[in-house]
């Protein structure tokens, strides 16, 4: 017997301990109404998992748990405990457990917390209700029939009818298992969707970083061209100032030995020029000199006039006194001087003599003609003696000025002489200057040229330096590490190279730093770490997506392969089903026909549409037009139930007496659990509409049914009664408290009544 025992603790009126024991096939429980008998089969629902209080006859746990009465108190606790033999029957153990005893428990408590356990650990309801599941007890409760409830599989809907009869053929576990594959499903599609936008998320940052990447590559490819560039610019310009320099040092050397040298003679030309200014001296005391010797000759003139005025008054006067002293002594003297005279003053007017002697015979004439002698010998005497006197002073002075004007001339000549020469040495010296001068501008035309030239050299210089700074900064130290040219012919090469290649290369080197100033990209190091970083979550991000499509693939496999089974084992469930009905319900009206069918809702709608317009008969027409049906929609899969009674015109459910329900959900209850027996199965009451004949048939189906399941029958009905091995009364005192006693046959039809 794979049931054991049962066992009840405070649930419902089994406030105190009790026990089943089913150590036979069918064991029956008996006893009056209201006494407990029911509450037995809850037992077995409660400890099983069951979850609707409905089918518990309670609202809530609480309902479940003995109340209390007068006697005795109201618990806080109910437990229920089922016990199967679990050893292995042929290698197959009723329970996926491994123990050769499986003791199943569960606790309700007041606060409504129910617990779980098998053999003693705690376990989920889950685990319970999969662990029934592979021994073909489910909670749908197929094989636990309660009072009144024997034409539950006639009222069900389809649904509720699939869902029994997929209970009963052990497809529950294939519904937890696909149950569970859709949660995981649900949860994986969660997943993808969640790592999905934590994607997204970081896509425009990795976008982002991925061009500033792009940039920095770019940055690095044009800073190495750069560095190539500076090397081959630095070189060249190295090169060429250096080269430059020499050759304007030497260029400067020659003209600064020539310009000194120039300056020094320019000195010595100016000062020997500086000198010659003396000629100026001279000629100055030369023009003294004219001046004086002009004033001298002026005076020498008045001495000439007064000294000639003086020897004419010095003649007159003598001639006077030579006059007086002939007029004394003759006047034929006279006429015949007179005569003379006249003779000579007319030659005189004929011929030309000189100025002074006509003056002198004109005088003469005046004076022996006109003039009065009223002055004496003595008076003239004297006169001639003054005038004497008078002359002899002009003459000395004279004598003075000439000398005078000796000595100046002397000088003149001298000084005249020396300022010629003076002259011709100033305008050598001049010359000198002028030339040197010339020279000297020349000189300085060439230097300026080469200080030009410097300057732009030190430009040069400067702008190297600059740009060396300006290349560590742009492209790192780096940039500065060139190689100087040490052979000579290649540096000969180099400082040849017209000027424009270099300013060529400049213009390149201005173009390659404007186009990393536009890239812009800094702290290169940090990006291509926070790149790598994005990209490595990326791609983990990308796995994780795999791995769960993957998941939600094999899922989805998984699912299909269940429902593919489901379907397969159901269908060939249900054609074993069919023909244990067709036997039971036979057995049990001795003929006539039923069958279950799985049809789809629409169907059953439409089916049933055509049945009441009386098609039923033209089956072709009605498949037909369930295909299409069918075609038109899908619907809820589910079971439909046919019956054909012997002897009469029977063809739906609704038809049939209570009694024919009752033998119908019998014959197919107990078709149904034929197919995959469970180990135990409870008719409360379920013959409880039988009459004799049909209680003695019904007797009989049990007898067979108890070769492969369990069965415990709460029944009122001696028939049953009769084939039972273990009878169990319930009794109810003035306690309230359900009692259980095994008793005899013969008590258990009393106890019935
Ligand atoms: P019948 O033959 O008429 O079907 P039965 O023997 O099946 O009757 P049950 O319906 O199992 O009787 O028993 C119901 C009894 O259990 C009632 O007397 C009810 O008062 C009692 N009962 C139900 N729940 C509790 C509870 N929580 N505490 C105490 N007693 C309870």
């Amino acid at each position: 017997m794979k049931l054991k025992s049962l066992e009840l603790v405070g649930f419902k009126s089994f406030a105190k301990k009790s026990e089943l024991h089913f150590a036979t096939p069918i064991t029956a429980i008996v006893g009056p109404n209201g006494s407990g008998k029911s509450n037995v089969a809850e037992a077995f629902r409660f400890v099983l998992g069951e979850q609707s209080f409905k089918s518990m006859r309670g609202k809530k746990g609480e309902d479940l748990i003995w109340n209390g009465a007068v006697k005795l108190s109201r618990q806080n606790r109910a437990a229920v405990k089922l016990i199967f033999d679990n050893s292995s029957v042929g290698g197959q153990k009723l329970l996926n457990i491994d123990f050769d005893e499986a003791i199943l428990e569960r606790v309700v408590h007041r606060d409504g917390v129910n617990e779980y356990s098998v053999n003693g650990s705690q376990v989920r309801l889950r685990d319970i209700l999969e662990l029934l599941a592979g021994a073909h007890i489910g909670p749908s409760g197929h094989h636990i029939i309660s009072q009144g409830e024997a034409d539950r599989i006639l009222n069900a809907n389809i649904k509720e009818r699939r869902l029994m009869i997929e209970d009963a053929l052990g497809l529950k576990i294939y519904h937890y298992k696909k149950q569970e594959s859709e949660r995981k499903l649900e949860k994986t599609k969660e997943n993808i969707n969640s790592v999905e936008s934590l994607r997204r998320e970081i896509v425009p940052h990795l976008k982002f970083l991925k061009k500033q990447v792009e940039k920095i590559a770019k940055t690095a490819e044009l800073r190495a061209k750069l560095v190539a560039l500076y090397h081959e610019y630095f070189r060249h310009e190295s090169a060429y100032l250096n080269r430059e320099r020499v050759v304007l040092a030497e260029e400067r050397r020659l003209p600064s030995e020539d310009l000194k040298k120039i300056e020094y003679d320019l000195a010595r030309a100016r000062k020997v020029l500086e000198n010659s200014q003396e000629a100026d001296k001279q000629s100055r005391e030369l023009l003294e000199i004219e001046g004086q010797l002009r004033t001298l000759r002026a005076r020498k003139d008045e001495l000439f006039r007064d000294l000639g005025r003086l020897e004419g008054e010095l003649s007159a006067e003598k001639r006077l006194l030579q006059r007086l002293g002939l007029e004394e002594k003759n006047e034929e003297h006279r006429t015949i001087a007179w005569r003379e005279v006249e003779k000579l003053a007319k030659e005189i007017e004929e011929q030309t003599i000189l100025e002074k002697v006509k003056e002198l015979v004109v005088n003469f004439l005046m004076f022996h003609r006109q003039t009065p002698n009223n002055r004496t010998l003595q008076e003239a005497s004297q006169t001639i003696e003054k005038i004497g006197k008078e002359k002899i002073i002009s003459e000395e002075r004279l004598q003075k000025e000439n000398t005078n004007e000796k000595e100046f001339l002397e000088k003149y000549n001298e000084l005249k002489i020396a300022a010629a020469k003076e002259k011709d040495e100033s305008r050598a010296a001049e010359r000198e200057v002028f030339r040197l001068m010339t020279a000297q501008n020349e000189i300085a035309g060439k230097l300026q040229m080469l200080r030009v030239r410097e300057e732009k050299l030190k430009t040069n210089e400067e702008e190297y330096k600059m740009e060396l700074t300006e290349a560590v900064a742009i492209a790192g130290a780096e940039a500065i590490r060139y190689e100087e040219i040490s052979d000579e012919t290649v540096r000969a090469q180099f400082v040849n190279e017209p000027r424009q290649a270099q300013t060529e290369r400049r213009r390149e080197l201005e173009k390659i730093k404007i186009r990393i100033e536009e890239m812009g990209a800094g702290g290169g190091d940090d990006i291509v770490k926070e790149h790598q970083e994005a990209e490595e979550r990326d791609s983990f991000l990308a796995r994780e997506i795999a791995d769960l499509e993957k998941t939600s693939q094999s899922l989805k496999e998984l699912i299909a392969e269940l429902d593919e089974k489901l379907t397969a084992e159901f269908k060939t469930g249900v054609a074993k089903i069919n023909a244990e009905f067709q036997k039971y319900f036979a057995m049990m009206f001795g003929g006539g026909e039923a069958s279950i069918e799985v049809i789809r809702e629409k169907k059953r709608k439409r089916a049933k549409l055509e049945e009441e317009a009386g098609l039923f008969d033209e089956p072709s027409g009605v498949v037909s037009l369930l295909a299409e049906a069918a075609a038109e929609e899908e619907g809820e899969e589910g079971i439909d139930i046919r019956v054909n009674l012997p002897r009469k015109r029977i063809k739906g459910l609704d038809m049939l007496s209570g009694g024919e329900r009752a033998l119908t959900s019998i014959a197919l209850i107990f078709a149904v659990s034929q197919v995959n027996p469970p180990p135990f199965i409870i008719l409360d009451e379920t013959d409880a509409a039988l009459d004799e004949a049909n209680s003695r048939k019904y007797g009989d189906i049990i007898e067979e049914l108890s070769k492969k399941s369990q069965l415990i029958l709460i029944t009122h009905n001696r028939e049953t009664m009769s084939r039972a091995g273990v009878l169990y009364g319930v009794t109810m005192g003035s306690d309230g408290v359900s009692k259980l006693l095994s008793i005899q046959f013969t008590e258990a039809v009393e106890a019935a009544k």
